[in-house]
């Protein structure tokens, strides 16, 4: 998606260990329009695949997934992180490792919103290691949902999640694809 890649080179900053940091657009303060432009660019690749279901986790999936929710006219639902807490039988929980955060970290989804013959699209804002994405896949399959494909918006190719995620036989689209963050330049793949 070519005004994400611009939107990248003009105010992405790269910092230590291969992180790109975005907040002026998608991960604090938040691009409206930009996030809409997402939203149809994911309702177009998706639109055929009878996805039910949007699922993200909070906080920086919300704006984007939102949007492809609304053009599709589908429920979003978000994982919620929370510390590691008692089980609790009314949700479904996953243990997810933070590339970025270097901690784990739980995400719950309530029962009441994942039903058995759901078809569910997960949209993330980057995908690095794929942790994130694969702890979504799980809860979705625990509730007898389908995943039946994984958007994200800014992918990091050269780390693994890619790979993992196909090797588990999900569709990943990416809106944008960085072959790398060498010497803090951001050059696509
Ligand atoms: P993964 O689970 O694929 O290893 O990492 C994806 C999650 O880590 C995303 O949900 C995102 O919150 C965070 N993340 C990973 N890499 C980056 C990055 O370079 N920049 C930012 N802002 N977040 C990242």
């Amino acid at each position: 998606m070519e005004l994400l890649k611009e939107k990248i080179r003009q105010e992405g900053i790269v910092l230590e260990g291969g992180v790109l940091k975005v907040d002026t657009f998608l991960n604090h303060q938040v691009d409206a329009g930009l996030m809409m432009a997402m939203g149809q660019a994911f309702a177009e690749l998706f639109g055929e695949a009878g996805v039910t279901k949007i699922m993200t986790v909070e906080s920086s999936g919300i704006a984007p997934a939102v949007m492809a929710a609304y053009l599709m006219s589908i429920p979003m639902v978000f994982a919620r992180k929370r510390k590691s807490l008692t089980m609790q039988s009314d949700l479904y929980s996953e243990k997810i490792y933070s590339y970025t955060k270097q901690e784990e970290s739980e995400v719950t989804v309530s029962k009441k919103f994942l039903e058995q013959g759901d078809r569910v699209l997960i949209i993330d804002d980057f995908l690095a290691n794929g942790e994130a994405a694969l702890g979504m896949a799980r809860i979705a399959e625990h509730a007898g949902a389908e995943v039946a494909g994984i958007g994200i918006v800014i992918e990091k190719s050269f780390q693994a999640g890619r790979g993992k995620l196909i090797e588990h036989g999900y569709r990943v689209e990416s809106l944008a694809r960085i072959a790398s963050l060498d010497g803090g330049v951001v050059t696509f793949v």
